[in-house]
């Protein structure tokens, strides 16, 4: 399958871009870090031909005073098709899985009932599955900082900070499930016997 071939290349070409020569490397953009707030960000752009054809954007964030940095691998070929991925999380090494989420698509976690709807405004996720369930602590935080300590929403919003904290920590099993209708979402999975992708027609979604 397509996308399959295309995940174990992203697999061998995360293992292996570092190593290769810098090439194509344009600075694109600069922003203040927002970890040491005195450095610059500078976002680096290249390209990668894989051997069957198909394109890889690297976007390299290094600032020039601490030691943040990050690479982000974004698919440019549009030949992922659209689907449903599903994947199983039952311990802390799934949770290293990568996720790369386009704005069209829908993330879920059934178990703990959180949805991040697609939209114009919906952020782009590129992160691990830890970092989503970060995302989600955070917002969860908020939304139950708010409520009244009488509010019988309050239990039910305890038990699903409980299960988000265990689940950070790798010991709640849950499903995450992207369904994207375009196919710009992917996922990286850390264990293959964990993933399934379902092909969709754009038609099954009207
Ligand atoms: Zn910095």
């Amino acid at each position: 399958m397509k996308s399959n071939r295309l995940n174990y290349n992203l697999f061998k070409l995360g293992k292996n871009y570092m190593a290769n020569e810098k090439r194509n490397n344009e600075l694109v953009y600069s922003f203040k870090c927002p970890s040491c707030q005195e450095g610059t960000i500078n976002i680096f752009k290249s390209i990668y031909d894989l051997p069957d054809g198909d394109k890889m954007l690297i976007l390299k964030f290094e600032c020039n005073a601490c030691n943040f940095h990050k690479n982000d691998v974004i698919p440019l070929t549009t030949n992922i098709e659209p689907g449903i991925m599903t994947l199983h999380i039952l311990d802390d090494n799934d949770l290293k899985s990568k996720i790369y989420r386009s704005p069209v698509g829908k993330l879920e976690i059934p178990e703990l009932e959180l949805i991040v709807e697609p939209g114009p405004r919906a952020d782009f996720y590129y992160t691990n599955v830890q970092g989503i369930l970060f995302r989600f602590e955070n917002a969860v935080s908020i939304y139950s900082k708010n409520l009244e300590e009488d509010d019988p929403e309050k239990s039910e919003i305890d038990e699903l900070m409980f299960n988000l904290k265990q689940a950070i920590e790798g010991k709640f099993k849950f499903t995450l499930k992207i369904t994207d209708p375009e196919g710009g979402s992917y996922i990286i999975p850390q264990d293959e016997s964990k993933y399934t992708f379902e092909k969709i027609k754009k038609k099954e979604l009207e």
